[in-house]
């Protein structure tokens, strides 16, 4: 390593990853070496995202999180091809107190959030089916999609031409220095000495701790996207989750859809074996009872990423993990690390640069947290 300052290695360097090297390179002036296996990003979460970013949360830091990395990409909105458009979240009897309760959350913290009674949902929408809806929840502003590829490159670029070092290297060992990491084994016999190592390997990041004794509940759990090509206009419309779990929003001149898997889920399913069951069995049910437009729609491609899932409570592990003096996570984001990248990645290289939380505390998400920090609004 040629750049002066503390030698930090950073495990994965997919958005999270290249997000920190970006931040350490331009706010602290730090040289991060980032190691890579595959850098086509085949099977990266940051690669197969459907990367949309809404501030409708259940937890403060969610609602932080998705604040401050807003104004990030609206900084870089057209690099990126931001779209501003709301997320509407539909409830029945049964999930109408949760929708309440959330509501009452985000609006306590500012989110330009509004809740819709049926009729005014109808008003709105004209295409949509109210029958069997309570409430729905619109974001006013502050939610939308963008092009996630296009925002991993652009921290890559920005880490790189910061001084940062992003090397095609498969990390198999923490080396253990008795309470310290001393280094990084890759499996080609290279090492990589470290002062600090963040761990940022997506849904792999289990694996490589797991030799330490560490046991996180990250898991990769394979999620479908279904590209959808439908005559259907639907003027304004959201990112829309249905009553049912499914969800669906534009995507170019069609539409995008998914929904929760069937069943038992099992760890890092192969990403090639798509569900196209669940369009038939569920999603395309649910569009249609949703949209009644939505009947001639034919699915014109799919495909299939893992969520880096917290089977504890759904939210990322974030920070020094406790009993190691050098080593540090952020992993497990649970299908919503695309948009909190921009806040995660400038907060965790303040704490790698000087050892504490800046611009954002991000001690809520600590590996180590003594409860769940359960979020409620989940999406599949
Ligand atoms: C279908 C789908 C839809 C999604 N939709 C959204 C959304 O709408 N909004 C949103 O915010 N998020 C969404 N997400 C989640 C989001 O994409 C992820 O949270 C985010 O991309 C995680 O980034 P990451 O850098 O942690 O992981 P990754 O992008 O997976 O990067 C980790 C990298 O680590 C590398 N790696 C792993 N192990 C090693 C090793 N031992 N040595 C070297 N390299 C290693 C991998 O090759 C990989 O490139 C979605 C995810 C999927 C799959």
């Amino acid at each position: 390593m040629t750049s002066a300052g503390p030698r930090l290695v950073i495990v994965g360097g997919g958005v999270i990853g290249a997000a920190t090297a970006c931040f350490l390179a331009r706010e602290h002036g730090i040289s991060a070496t980032v190691l890579e296996r595959d850098p086509s990003y085949a099977r990266a979460s940051s690669a197969l995202s459907a990367s949309s970013i809404r501030q409708q949360f259940s937890t403060a830091i969610n609602i932080a999180l998705s604040r401050e990395s807003l104004a990030y990409l609206r900084g870089i909105a057209e690099e990126i091809g931001l779209v501003e458009r709301g997320y509407l979240y539909l409830a029945s009897d049964a999930g109408r107190d949760a929708l309440v309760a959330n509501h009452a959350t985000q609006r306590a913290l500012g989110v330009d959030v509004v809740l819709l009674e049926p009729a005014a949902l109808r008003a709105r929408f004209p295409w949509i089916g109210v029958e069997d809806i309570a409430l729905a929840s619109l974001g006013l502003a502050g939610e939308g999609w963008f092009d996630g590829w296009s925002l991993l490159q652009h921290f890559r670029r920005a880490a790189i031409a910061g001084g940062a070092r992003f090397v095609p290297a498969d990390a198999t060992r923490l080396v253990d220095a008795g309470g310290r990491i001393a280094g990084v084994l890759a499996a080609d016999g290279m090492r990589f000495d470290a002062d600090a190592v963040l761990v940022a390997a997506g849904a792999w990041s289990s694996k490589l701790v797991a030799p330490l004794g560490v046991d996180l509940p990250v898991r990769a759990r394979k999620r479908d996207v279904f590209v959808l090509e439908s005559p259907a206009a639907l003027p304004g419309c959201p990112l829309v989750v249905d009553t049912s779990g499914v969800w669906f929003r534009p995507e170019g001149s069609g539409f995008i859809a998914g929904a929760p898997p069937r069943g038992d889920e099992a760890d890092e399913a192969p990403l090639d074996a798509i569900d196209h069951g669940l369009f038939d069995d569920v999603i395309w049910p649910a569009l249609a009872r949703r949209v009644p437009g939505f009947e001639a729609l034919r699915t014109s491609a799919a495909w299939a990423g893992y969520y880096e899932m917290n089977t504890v409570d759904h939210n990322a592990l974030v920070g020094p993990l406790a009993g190691w003096r050098n080593l540090h996570l952020a992993c497990g984001f649970s299908g919503h690390g695309m948009q909190h990248a921009p806040a995660i990645g400038r907060g965790v290289a303040a704490m790698l640069a000087t050892g504490a939380w800046h611009a954002i505390d991000l001690a809520p998400l600590a590996p180590d947290r003594s409860a769940p920090l359960l979020e409620r609004n989940v999406i599949g």
